[in-house]
């Protein structure tokens, strides 16, 4: 049966684009390499048409499909499970640009183009496309949707599903639906296309995508602030908003520890304040302006004269440079990789809305120091969207894999309980995945999971699409 299954794909897509053996851990095992499944076959098909009919032939033989862009989800969605039964549909033959209408300030795209080839596009024809993320070189607009991505830009442009106006998918049976549009209204019924975003595969394949193109702002400014507090942070915030309004397009804030990590691995950086006793956290702004680079710079400087008035800014750096802007960037985005160099780590990618994010640390902080003595906590994140990453760095000293195996359930349980007392989400950007699927279970309602096994149920009724991913099986 497998081997009619994969003789049948093999005609379908060429044989070049079946993978059955050699090196297949790119698509096998997960970006942060905890997970390595097996699957039956990798198929890369070149079209919708293939897709379709691949997906045809795997629902007739009721085999799995796992669909896979760039493989950089940090929620375990994209790859197989270990049974060697899974097929692993990727879409990175799929890079197509099928039409830019720069009257519409549209795009419409394959599902496989790389995100970093889609903003290249947008600004060779003089506009922006604004979701911008760490893994922009790797993940693919077709991932970005099914995880509804966020990154650095929500604030001001909003995560994937913002951004997207129609959408083409092969269903579960294999069906075409149509939904490319650049249509910004169109209240025909149920929102199909935002029902495929951020489903991470579980409901159909997103082959193709129409996405919203911006002006390119006239000049971009950054600025670096020292905070007493995170009330301090979220005041400076609500300034931001009422100063800046449309043009406050980035607002980052960073705990004392998670730079003082950044400063002892990557001693090359210069971290503005890490060292001002005073200020336990730091804050990085990004105004755009469609005016010009002085403008932008008076409403900058206005809004940081208000906020030392307010006392919410001990001191502050404005970028003098592009590439000065860039090395602040810099900092916030090697948090990440300064925790892997000082050792194991329990990463948590949680929201609460912004105003509430003050007494959420306060109160998280306070839990975990009492049940867990000595663990380190690294705070940082998408402030503005009351999105943090709220990691759990392994006391020092202490066998990471040991205090893995014994504390990460707890350590879990306690930052997500704590999030439900906030009414916040336990996953903000990265998706569900396999890895939180018994999260989903615990901490949404028995009404909305009813609702969501009922979607599932009527459009993939085989359960064939991404199984165990979201929903438990
Ligand atoms: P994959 O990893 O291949 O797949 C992710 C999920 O989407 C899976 O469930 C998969 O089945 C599904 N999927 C993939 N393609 C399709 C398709 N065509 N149709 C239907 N479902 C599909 N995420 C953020 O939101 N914000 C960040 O700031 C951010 N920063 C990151 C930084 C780094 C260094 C890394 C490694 C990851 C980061 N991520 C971030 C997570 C990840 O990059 C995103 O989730 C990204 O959107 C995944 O895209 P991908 O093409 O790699 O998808």
């Amino acid at each position: 049966m497998d081997q009619q299954l994969i003789a049948t794909l093999r005609g379908i897509v060429g044989d070049a684009h079946v993978l059955t053996d050699g090196d297949l851990s790119a698509y096998e095992q997960d970006w942060r390499k905890r997970v390595h499944g097996k699957s039956l076959a990798v198929v890369r098909p070149a079209s919708t048409q293939e897709v379709a009919a691949v997906v045809k032939a795997c629902a007739q033989a009721h085999t799995p499909i796992i669909a896979q862009g760039g493989n950089t989800g940090l929620s375990v969605g994209s790859t197989p499970d270990s049974s060697g039964q899974q097929v692993v549909l990727s879409l990175l033959r799929m890079q197509a640009l099928r039409q830019l209408d720069a009257d519409n300030l549209t795009v419409t795209v394959e599902a496989g183009m790389i995100l970093q080839t889609l903003q290249d596009t947008a600004d060779k024809a003089g506009f922006l496309f604004p979701l911008s993320l760490a893994a922009e070189g790797s993940c693919t607009i077709g991932g970005n949707l099914g995880t509804n991505a966020g990154g650095t830009q929500v604030l001001r442009y909003g995560n994937a599903r913002e951004l997207c106006l129609g959408l083409e998918v092969v269903t579960a049976q294999g069906d075409i639906w149509n939904g490319l549009t650049g249509l910004r209204k169109d209240n025909t019924g149920y929102d199909l296309r935002d029902l495929f975003i951020g489903s991470e595969g579980t409901l159909g394949i997103i082959t193709a995508a129409t996405m919203k193109l911006f002006p390119q702002p006239a000049a971009q400014l950054t600025a670096f602030a020292a905070v007493p507090s995170m009330e301090a942070a979220v005041r400076l915030l609500g300034l931001a908003h009422q100063h800046l309004a449309a043009g406050l397009t980035g607002f980052e804030v960073m705990g004392k520890f998670a730079l003082s990590l950044v400063v002892k691995h990557m001693p090359q950086l210069r971290v503005p304040f890490a060292d001002m006793a005073e200020a336990p956290y730091c804050v990085l702004l990004e105004n755009s302006d469609s005016e010009s680079e002085s403008h932008a710079r008076a409403r900058f400087e206005h809004l940081l004269e208000l906020a030392f008035e307010d006392g919410c800014v001990l001191d502050a750096v404005v970028a003098e440079s592009m590439a000065q802007a860039h090395d602040l960037w810099h900092i916030r985005e090697s948090i990440p990789l300064a925790q892997a160099e000082e050792g194991l780590n329990i990463k948590h990618d949680i929201s609460v809305q912004a105003s509430r994010i003050p007494a959420f640390v306060e109160y998280a902080d306070a839990v975990l120091l009492r049940e867990i003595p000595g663990v380190r906590l690294v705070n940082f994140g998408h402030l503005g969207d009351g999105n943090l990453h709220y990691n759990v760095q392994v006391p020092e000293g202490q066998d990471g894999k040991q205090f893995l195996n014994e504390k990460e359930n707890l350590v879990n349980t306690l930052v997500y309980d704590a999030v439900a007392k906030f009414d916040g989400s336990f996953s903000a950007e990265h998706g569900v995945g396999a890895l939180k699927a018994d999260k989903l279970e615990h901490y949404k309602s028995p009404v909305a999971l009813g609702m969501m096994r009922a979607i599932k149920q009527a459009l993939d009724p085989q359960a064939i699409m991404n199984p165990g991913c979201v929903l438990k099986v």
